[in-house]
């Protein structure tokens, strides 16, 4: 497994030089403490921890994986201590409400904290990033009651939580769950039924696990509709708020999986466990609704992991493995052979994922901001504005990040030749870990129905709108900037393109429905393309601002614009193939009758 090292010029980059952060936080309501000293010490230390504790662990976690008894699960060796660090450090507490024990910071500083913990080590992050999951829910929903209960727990890191929603026969259709709920005398409500694929559902790094479930009530409505929201302890707290009598859900096995082995994927049985409502009836997965953006953020994270460790691996071996001469002649003629970096299809393969890691670090952090301003923006018409914009660039940022960061983990491997293939260089790992990412937190398919039904077509354009109008008055700002024309006017064709082919799509889709489903993914990885053509004009942009001035920095800088003109030159193109596919109609794929795919 490659060392990982936390490319801080890059993050620092990307917070300051690119998205401000310095007038983005002092824009906020009780960021204060968020000053640019304060945020770089933060992620200093952030990072250290990240190389020096968790990096080491990844691969341990990975050959060990979780094991299960009838005591409980067992995490790989070093999990549990990290776990201790992590927590005597005050991470789980950071971006939380200070009346709970929370530092209040802004959530886009967790965030640079998340990218550095999931790719020095994804299956360990999950632990605390499940918990995260449950803290917002509790957060947004719970009475104050719970929220003394669990919230502070939670937030202090001596409980961890997890996301309970999928079952057997169901997941992307959660309308179908079928865990009853019924109310005891006291108030509280008796859970059964059983829950699979649980993340850090059991594990031995905490004293106690708060599962937030979907269960349906008596007599509830049929489909989504009929959905409510439980806090179910595994350990019902005592009193003094201490974790007391174990509760009757337990996890009856273990899942044998692809990748991120040293996360425990648990079968959950609640036997009638005691569970607390959080929220109104029927209302569960509209409270859910409320943190799925923040939620969905989080594992577009893996997506950037994924390239980043692939990239950082494959760049060294590129520049130390020998092999053939340079097609123009040696570049190492002392050597037996030049290092496979002179190689063109070695450098397509490495700026590939050097523009996915450093794009997909610009689309998470602008998305980071929108989750501070949703949180903490001073006007109404701010967090209204913001919150259009998360929308709107959530399900891209899972969806196409994730796939195009697989695709990076797997270019990766390339690099490194069958050395690729052999565990111990860890890039194999990369990409078994990195292929879950496009399935959980809903499918690429389901997000893509988001982005074009939800998102785009039932808002009539307007979420759409407001991206391309950004993308517009930047396009007119430099348009007389002869430096950037190669950047500014792909980009203003493809935003142009972009309103087009939604009108085509929703012309279509007027007159048939699965028009839209037949666009969709094309529609999501179009739209990523156009979204990172954006960002890479505006990464283009600053460098070349920053050349102009003059820099001692001229190599970070040409590097910049280097990859901006391999993104628009090699990878942007990619959104025609899109373009053409996303209108070929629905009777391309419906018009086969079901019983033509014999087999
Ligand atoms: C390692 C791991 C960890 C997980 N962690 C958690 C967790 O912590 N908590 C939790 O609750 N769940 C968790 N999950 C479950 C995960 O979220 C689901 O597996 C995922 O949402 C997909 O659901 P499914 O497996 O039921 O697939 P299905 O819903 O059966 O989907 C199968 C295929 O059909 C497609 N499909 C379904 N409906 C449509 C449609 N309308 N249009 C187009 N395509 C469609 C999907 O895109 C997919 O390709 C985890 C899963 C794994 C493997």
């Amino acid at each position: 497994m490659p060392e990982y090292k936390a490319p801080l010029r890059d993050i620092k980059f990307v917070m300051n030089e690119l998205l401000n952060s310095e007038q983005h936080y002092a824009s906020l309501e009780g960021a204060e403490d968020a000053t640019p000293d304060m945020v770089d010490a933060i992620i200093q230390e952030g990072a250290k921890f990240c190389e020096q504790v968790l990096s080491p662990l990844n691969q341990v976690g990975d050959k060990e994986g979780c094991t299960w008894s009838e005591d409980g699960v067992k995490t790989p060796t070093g999990f549990k201590e990290a776990y201790q660090q992590y927590v005597e450090g005050g991470w789980p507490s950071m971006t939380a409400d200070p009346n709970y024990g929370g530092q209040g910071l802004p959530h886009s500083i967790g965030l640079v904290i998340s990218e550095m913990v999931g790719t020095a080590n994804w299956s360990w992050g999950m632990y605390p990033g499940l918990s995260h999951g449950a803290t917002n829910t509790i957060e947004a929903h719970g009475t104050e009651e719970q929220k003394q209960t669990y919230l502070t727990k939670l937030i202090s890191g001596e409980w961890t939580g997890t996301m309970c929603l999928t079952e057997p026969h169901c997941g992307s259709d959660l309308g179908t769950l079928r865990t009853k709920a019924e109310p005891n005398a006291d108030g509280t409500y008796s859970i059964t039924g059983t829950k699979i694929f649980i993340s850090a559902g059991e594990h031995d790094m905490a004293e106690n696990i708060v599962h937030i479930v979907l269960a349906r009530l008596p007599g509830a409505p049929e489909g989504t509709k009929g959905i409510s929201l439980f806090i179910v302890p595994k350990q019902l707290p005592n009193e003094d708020g201490s974790a007391g009598e174990r509760n009757a859900v337990s996890c009856g096995s273990l899942e044998h999986k692809m990748g991120i082995h040293g996360n425990a994927t648990c079968v959950m049985n609640f036997d009638g466990a005691k569970g607390w409502l959080i929220g109104p009836e029927n209302k569960g997965l509209n409270c859910m609704f409320t943190f799925m953006n923040t939620a969905r953020i989080g594992t577009a994270i893996q997506g950037l992991g994924a390239a980043e460790l692939g990239f950082q691996g494959s760049l060294t071996y590129s520049k130390d493995r020998l092999a053939m001469r340079s097609l123009s002649g040696p570049k190492n003629p002392e050597g037996i052979a030049d290092p496979i970096i002179v190689h063109p299809d070695v450098r397509r393969m490495l700026l590939t994922q050097k523009a996915v890691a450093e794009g997909a670090r610009a689309l998470i952090y602008l998305a980071g901001q929108q989750v501070d301003v949703v949180h903490s923006g001073k006007t109404e018409e701010e967090r209204k504005a913001a919150d259009g914009l998360l929308g709107f660039l959530t399900p891209i940022a899972k969806a196409f990040l994730t796939e195009i960061g697989y695709e990076s983990a797997n270019l990766g491997m390339q690099v490194f030749g069958g050395h690729g293939f052999i565990s111990e260089w860890g890039m194999e790992q990369n990409v078994r870990d990195a292929r879950i990412g496009m399935i959980y937190e809903g499918t690429t398919g389901i997000q893509a129905l988001d982005l074009l039904g939800r998102k785009v077509l039932m808002t009539q354009g307007e979420s759409l709108k407001g991206f391309t109008k950004l993308v517009h008055v930047f396009c007119k700002e430099n348009a007389d900037n002869e430096q950037l024309k190669e950047f500014i006017e792909p980009l203003a064709a493809i935003n142009k393109e972009w309103g087009e082919l939604t009108t085509k799509v929703g012309m279509a889709a007027m007159k048939n429905r699965e028009e839209v489903g037949a666009a969709s993914v094309d529609y999501l990885m179009y739209s990523g393309y156009a979204v990172f053509a954006y960002l890479w004009a505006r990464m283009a942009k600053v460098a070349l601002d920053k050349m102009v001035e003059g820099t001692t920095e001229e190599m970070f800088y040409n590097a910049k614009i280097q990859t901006a003109r391999f993104y628009f030159k090699r990878m942007l193109p990619r959104s025609k193939a899109h373009a053409e596919t996303m209108l070929a109609g629905a009777d391309t794929l419906l018009d086969m009758p079901e019983e033509a795919f014999a087999l």
